[in-house]
């Protein structure tokens, strides 16, 4: 070889390599400012911790079946476990005591469908708004380890840790979304078969189905995961119809969404043109499809409010912006590529190139026909008594972590539910789902509570009343609270 040969062999054998790790450092940081990861991590000035055994008297305490309170009561608390329930003077006076001033105390609220991300803060955002379980739909490996640190006295929400969702694509786009979007991406029915118990291992507490699984996919990941312990969840893959989910072992839809959308395919998609025929489509279809639902005692998560959110991201994403608490809301992933919040990076709002004519009226009229369909077809899961579980899509633009599951408690009231369905929706329901003993105030029951000053059982809105939180025991007081939400926002400052 001559002498300008092998220069040049030796000069792109370095190269090419340095390049590459170059590229991918480059990549991994933005990665890691888009998902949260680079926020500097809120440090809360709490009061003194509670002990670890104490009586929390003087509250109304929401019955067994949740459908009313019982007054003058004193709950006892150890070691983050409802020990005993009963009147004062039952206990002695040997036991610390705090007052809970006569307020109402009901199950710590639980919105099950959240996006993390890599944003920790966003844990102390949930329990500052009540939320003491969230489900995590997208987790990943460092999920699993904030779990441990939770279990060892940090502040968050119990997480209950659905596996990345799986999903088919071509060979090099799989390898760019495996990197990116951390999605599980299966390539072939054997990966698939060997996928599920691979994550079954690695601890998380069930399998998710996305949009982007081919229906072969859909049905190998149904039948692997039949003879497990753990459920299959989240979308009904875009290729696959109602009747595949009712032949599957899939236990949860993700989003009343998927049903709509599912409906929507039973017609040739849903276009602008066709508003009148869609609606009807899912007049007529609504009640078979809940009570299929119902038999096969697959729940439905509900985010409504999201889908509410989507005509005004659409028309005016500034007010929409400035309707929601963005300031808690994490720089990093408010302005990230992937699913970012602003102008610019927000996924929902309308490209210059569309906005011509009256598209005002006409994506306003679209998206109004969407939410109204949602609404039906939630009617119908209500009536033939589907379990619903009340989640929010927490981190997807508008939905600000904790704050977004008071407006989605909103929705569901608004669309018809009694508040005491929707407060089963947040609290009995998803702790019977997990198989968690959480959402009841019971003997062995965590300690995981909320108080309240108004009756949530009256209007839904009483959840927004939030004097103290208690998490595994230990209790916060209002102010407590407060200093949460002081924390992220500093953090968030920080970020700037
Ligand atoms: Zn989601």
């Amino acid at each position: 070889m001559n002498k300008w040969l092998r220069r040049t062999a030796i000069f792109l054998g370095v190269m090419i390599p340095l390049s590459g790790l170059i590229a991918y450092l480059v990549v991994d940081n933005a990665l890691a400012r888009m998902y949260g990861e680079t926020t500097p991590l809120a440090k809360p000035q709490l009061g003194a911790e509670s002990p670890d055994k104490y009586l929390l008297t003087n509250v109304q305490v929401l019955s067994a079946d949740g459908r009313g309170f019982e007054s003058d009561l004193s709950v006892l608390i150890a070691d983050g476990t409802i020990e005993s329930i009963g009147h004062a003077q039952t206990f002695g006076n040997s036991i610390p005591r705090v007052d809970g001033g006569g307020q109402y105390l009901v199950p710590g609220l639980t919105d099950s469908h959240v996006h993390l991300w890599r944003s920790r803060n966003d844990l102390l955002l949930y329990l500052a708004n009540g939320v003491t379980q969230v489900r995590e739909m997208h987790a990943q490996p460092h999920h699993l380890n904030w779990r441990e640190t939770l279990s060892a006295g940090a502040l968050g929400p119990d997480l209950y840790l659905v596996a990345a969702q799986l999903a088919t694509y071509p060979f090099w786009e799989g390898l760019w979304r495996t990197f990116t979007t951390e999605r599980q991406v299966v390539g072939s029915r054997s990966a698939t078969r060997a996928r599920i118990p691979a994550l079954i291992a690695q601890g998380y507490d069930a399998i998710k189905a996305s949009s982007f699984l081919s229906r072969e996919h859909y049905l190998t990941a149904s039948d692997a995961i039949s003879d497990s312990q753990i459920p299959l969840v989240g979308h009904l893959p875009l290729e696959a119809n109602l009747a595949d989910l009712w032949s599957s072992n899939q236990r949860e839809l993700a989003h009343v969404e998927e049903l709509v959308k599912a409906l929507a395919r039973e017609i040739g998609g849903y276009t602008g043109a066709k508003q009148n025929e869609f609606l009807a489509h899912v007049r007529a279809r609504r009640q078979a499809v809940a009570k299929q639902l119902r038999a096969r005692d697959i729940a439905v998560t509900t985010t409504i409010a999201l889908v509410h959110s989507f005509a005004g991201q659409k028309l005016d994403l500034q007010s929409a912006l400035a309707q929601v608490e963005f300031n808690y809301v994490n720089p990093g992933v408010a302005r990230g590529q992937a699913m970012g919040w602003l102008p610019g990076v927000n996924p929902y709002q309308v490209p210059a190139s569309r906005k011509v004519g009256d598209w005002q009226r006409r994506y306003a009229d679209y998206w109004d026909t969407y939410a109204k369909a949602h609404v039906l077809m939630l009617e119908a899961l209500y009536a033939e008594g589907v379990m619903l579980l009340a989640g929010t899509d927490a981190s997807v633009p508008v939905m600000v972590p904790g704050f977004s599951m008071h407006s989605e408690l909103l929705a569901l009231q608004a669309a018809g539910l009694s508040p005491t369905d929707v407060l089963a929706a947040a609290t009995r329901s998803p702790g019977h789902w997990m198989n968690w003993n959480t959402g009841k105030i019971a003997v062995g029951y965590r300690a995981n509570l909320i108080l309240l000053r108004d009756n949530p059982l009256e209007d839904i809105a009483a959840t927004a009343s939030l004097e103290s939180v208690i998490i595994r025991g230990r209790f916060l007081t209002r102010q407590d609270l407060d200093a949460l939400l002081l924390a992220v926002e500093h953090a968030n400052r920080a970020a700037d």
